[in-house]
């Protein structure tokens, strides 16, 4: 695998995963990513990218809740 950037070797490692959303703002310390050697930028897979749709699905039902 290449970096869609700059063409550079990626490597397994950890990475910060940002998201805002409807009324508030998540941020991921350390999800685990393909991390490129030359420019750093992280490539995000599936599984991880799924298990993030989920985690802010239970956030968008329980804000939902604060929020009426
Ligand atoms: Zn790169």
């Amino acid at each position: 695998m290449e970096c869609v950037y700059c063409k550079g070797q990626l490597e397994r490692g950890k990475a910060p995963f940002s998201v805002s959303r409807r009324g508030y703002h998540v941020v991921w310390d350390a999800i685990p990513a393909w991390v490129c050697k030359q420019c750093k930028e992280p490539l995000f897979e599936g599984s991880e990218v799924d298990q993030i749709q989920k985690a802010l699905e239970v956030l968008d039902q329980e804000t939902a809740g604060l929020a009426s």
